[in-house]
């Protein structure tokens, strides 16, 4: 099946909203095997939005449109697209008293009457409950079979109606064995794209036909493999067998996949060896230890942190002798290190971190350039440090530091398993 996205809304058209929406519905869609060819965008007003929705309409036959569905927007997407399929307007009874129970039981008040225009639907339409909000979507299809669903632009209520509602009944408009779309990612951290792809060698063009896509980011470099025409059990069976073969090439370097954050990872994986961490953090101001228990459940493993941002409190507060922070600087091997293990002592932690780097823009030297960070991890008195000059501006390089560390706290647990014989994993 084949369909069109229009999003509607001044402010997608000006930037200061980013069309997640459409974004959202590609990715479902493509999932279940709906091809989007293509997205368009419109501002608030009845005739682009008219326009807009007859001209997809005429091209592909089947609309999804988000946005201009509440209160706030003149009630003008619903009439618009009405009068496309030749239809007027109704108060519909049962939504109005819906909307009237809902501002009673949430706002203690009556219903303005401004928001009345939300109980206005076309004349011959389907009607989508919303229970994540106010605006029902609304399912208007003419005699040749045309249709267009309106869902509202609020990404919450648009992403739960579609799971819904319009998600099922697509399914059961589609073949049961039809192709789909399918990706799986692999997440790499601290390997250049060039340098995965080296390793990767033949593989690196494509493995088993699916697409393979280098995706570098501030995490590291995502791979993911496609699957553009295979129904979803072999689509599935396909991916898992590439993933293995790409995994075999540069498994050391992939710590996870999908949407799999290394902070959250890192402490699971803590908590399974009852280890407990502290952050000594000076570029990064406070990054790692955000990240860290952003994570539910992190107050299991996360004892605290020092931003240890001047070199007096390098020493105060994690005892970094002022001399070697003189000898060799603060963003150096020797430094990192005495933050790494005065921050677990101090701390009563089993591992410490330590990040010290130049976030820039200014403060590089030709010895020291923007981005370089030294990333130290104490593991129970088993000190690693690491230097890395990161790419990007000041927040990619402070986000990359961080991520960096929680990597080379990764490296640390894959060697505790080498040296107890285990195979590293993927
Ligand atoms: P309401 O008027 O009740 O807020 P609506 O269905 O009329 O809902 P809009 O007014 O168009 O929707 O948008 C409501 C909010 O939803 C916007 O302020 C914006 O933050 C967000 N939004 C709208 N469209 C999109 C989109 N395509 N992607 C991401 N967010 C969006």
């Amino acid at each position: 099946m084949e369909l069109e996205i229009v999003t509607i809304g001044d402010e997608l058209l000006l930037g200061f909203t980013i069309d997640t929406n459409a974004a959202h519905l590609g990715r479902e869609l493509a999932a279940l095997g709906v091809r989007i060819v293509r997205r368009t965008t419109c501002g608030d007003d009845a005739d682009s939005i008219k326009a807009a929705v007859r001209d997809a309409l005429e091209r592909t036959g089947a609309v999804i449109t988000t946005g201009g569905l509440g209160p706030t927007a003149d009630d003008m997407t619903k009439p618009a697209i009405a009068s496309i399929f030749g239809q007027g307007m109704r108060m519909d009874d049962e939504i109005l008293a819906a909307l009237r129970a809902r501002w009673l039981k949430r706002f203690g008040h009556e219903l303005p009457a401004s928001n009345e225009q939300q109980a206005m639907v076309p004349e011959g339409c389907t009607i989508l409950p919303n229970r994540h909000g106010s605006a029902p979507g609304i399912r208007l299809e003419d005699a040749q079979g045309r249709w267009v669903i309106m869902l509202p632009g609020v990404p919450r209520e648009m992403r739960g109606m579609l799971a819904d509602t319009v998600i099922p009944a697509l399914r059961d408009r589609l073949p049961t064995n039809g192709p789909v779309i399918r990706s799986k990612t692999l997440r790499t951290a601290n390997i250049a794209e060039s340098a995965l792809a080296d390793r990767l060698g033949e593989l690196a063009r494509g493995v088993n036909g699916l697409s393979l896509a280098y995706l570098p980011g501030s995490d590291g470099v995502d791979l993911r493999l496609t699957s553009w025409e295979l129904e979803a059990r072999e689509a599935n069976r396909t991916l898992d067998d590439a993933a293995a073969q790409l995994r075999a090439k540069v498994g050391r370097f992939v710590y996870g996949e999908s949407d799999d954050d290394l902070a959250a990872l890192m402490l699971a994986e803590c908590a399974a060896r009852n280890a407990t961490v502290a952050v000594a953090e000076s570029c990064t101001g406070g990054m790692l230890g955000m990240r860290l228990t952003a994570v539910p459940g992190s107050s299991r493993t996360v004892l605290g942190g020092t931003i240890a941002y001047a070199n007096a409190v390098k020493t105060r507060e994690l005892g970094v002798s002022a001399e070697v922070i003189d000898a060799h600087g603060a963003v150096s091997e020797p430094v990192a290190r005495a933050m790494a293990t005065g921050v677990r002592l101090r701390f009563g932690s089993t591992i410490g971190l330590g990040i010290t780097g130049i976030a820039g823009p200014d403060g590089g030297t030709p010895d020291k350039p923007v981005g370089t960070v030294w990333v130290a991890i104490d593991n129970d008195g088993e000190v690693h440090a690491v230097r890395a000059v990161l790419p990007g501006d000041r927040h990619e390089i402070r986000w990359r530091a961080a991520q960096l560390a929680l990597d080379r706290l990764r490296k640390a647990f894959l060697r505790e398993q080498d040296a107890e014989g285990w195979t590293a994993r993927g």
